[in-house]
């Protein structure tokens, strides 16, 4: 969490991150991705279908995987950033 340290400091702040791909695996060791053709199930909150890249097994989950993660990376708030 940034701090605000300084008067004048600029009102949007472009910070370092780290980005991961979040993956759901398969108990057969497979991986389980988003089918776009079977669609989302209409009930709430909305679930999204996935089908195992190895055995075929279909389960549905609250969110899309192959999921991009986006951390904010640990940083020194004194040093400025280059942007
Ligand atoms: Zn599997």
């Amino acid at each position: 969490m940034a701090q605000i340290i300084e008067t004048g400091k600029k009102e949007i702040e472009r910070v370092p991150a780290k980005v991961f791909i979040e993956y759901r695996n398969c108990s057969c060791g497979g991986r389980m991705l988003y089918e776009e053709s079977f669609g989302t199930l209409a009930i709430w909150p909305p679930q999204f279908t996935h089908k195992c890249n190895i055995c075929g097994k279909v389960e549905s989950y609250m969110d899309k995987y192959p999921k991009t993660v986006i951390e904010e990376d640990t940083y020194d708030p004194l040093k400025p950033v280059l942007d």
